[in-house]
């Protein structure tokens, strides 16, 4: 069984943008920033970096989200940042916290389970909370309800390069829905059961199947090397995302997520919201639809992308001989070059 079906009729190309927006016109945009109270000293390092490369010029407004209340203090401290509008928001049971059908105890047997295998945050809980929310509801937190697209911001990252156009007109007036800057694998300890719920999901909605993009549009190719039959662990990291939040507001990302999240993976594994973006984004885009965005120098944890080309030596402060791209063993851009042909 094939995660992309072969005989599909070609559905008619959308235009790159709406006839009824210039270039010009303001984008709808925010900055969206889940965080905890005590990394505030890590966000503070985070935003000033993108307030000097970017934001000082262009003022997009900065979302806010925790699963606690914020404190005075991280509220004071993150608005004196930034002249752009700054908000706060709380997230409820629903988004964050434990469905119905859920069984904890499994839930919790499993992430011992796991723990044994060595695997990143294998019994954490809260890290399961964060990964669902991320995968299926920061896009309908009603503080983003005024946005079409988003820049997601992690505390204790870098951005090193100067960037002096709008990104997200970039996005819109180039038809672009997502931007990456660094593709990893996944440990598939964490989702042994994900591409196999997709392709479940595939067989009991032909119906969405149907009206997605035909298999040598899409960009099935990064996330499968043996023709769908198992996935590959690629996927992009999520810690830096750029993109428009229809993707996932569609009734077709809805409609996976919710059959994602009956099935317990996020609960029972340990799915990362980034292999479920991602699977999910290369079966509703395609593939000219996906951005990488090199002039982003970034880093997240160990790694980092520099963009090494020498117009970027003025504008970036990272050493692009440390540049992720073509890591061996852990990084999947040459999959997605590849992906792209
Ligand atoms: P990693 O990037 O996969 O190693 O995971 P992180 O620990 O960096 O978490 C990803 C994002 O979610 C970061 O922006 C964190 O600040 C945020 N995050 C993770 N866990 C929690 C949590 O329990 N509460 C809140 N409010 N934010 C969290
Ligand atoms: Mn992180």
């Amino acid at each position: 069984p094939n995660l992309f079906s072969e005989k599909r009729v070609r559905p008619k190309p959308t235009p790159s943008a709406p006839s009824s927006v210039s270039p010009d016109d303001p984008v709808r945009a925010c900055f969206v920033i889940l965080v905890r109270n005590n990394e505030l000293g890590g966000i503070v390092s985070t935003i000033s970096q993108i307030e000097s490369t970017f934001n000082n010029k262009f003022k997009y407004p900065y979302i806010f989200l925790n699963d606690e209340e914020f404190t005075p203090e991280f509220v004071d401290t993150t608005s004196a940042l930034t002249t752009s509008v700054t908000r706060y928001g709380k997230l409820d049971q629903q988004m964050w916290g434990y469905p119905s059908y859920i069984n904890q105890t499994r839930a919790a047997e499993n992430r011992h389970e796991l723990a044994k295998q060595g695997v990143p945050y294998a019994d954490s809980e809260s890290y399961r909370h964060m990964c669902r929310f991320q995968s299926g509801f920061f896009f309908r937190h009603p503080l983003l309800d005024e946005f079409d697209y988003y820049w997601r911001l992690e505390p204790d990252v870098d951005y090193y390069c100067q960037l002096d156009y709008d990104v997200f007109k970039y996005m819109r007036n180039n038809g672009k829905k997502y931007g990456f800057n660094i593709a990893f694998r996944e440990f598939m300890a964490t989702v042994p059961s994900l591409w196999g719920t997709i392709e479940a999901f595939k067989r009991d909605y032909p119906e969405v199947m149907e009206h997605l993009p035909v298999k040598e549009d899409s960009l099935w190719k990064f996330v499968t090397n043996d023709n769908g039959e198992t996935y590959n662990s690629c996927h992009f990291w999520t810690n830096f995302e750029i993109a428009s939040l229809a993707v996932w507001r569609s009734n077709d990302y809805l409609k996976l997520f919710s059959y994602l999240d009956r099935s317990g993976g996020f609960f029972y594994e340990r799915w990362g919201d980034a292999p479920v973006h991602s699977i999910a984004a290369t079966m509703l885009l395609r593939k000219d639809e996906f951005h990488f965005f090199n002039d982003v120098g970034y880093r997240h944890t160990a790694y980092q992308h520099c963009p090494v080309e020498e117009e970027f030596r003025s504008k970036c402060r990272c050493d692009p001989q440390n540049n992720f791209d073509y890591d061996p063993g852990l990084s999947c851009y040459s999959t997605f070059k590849a992906a792209l042909n």
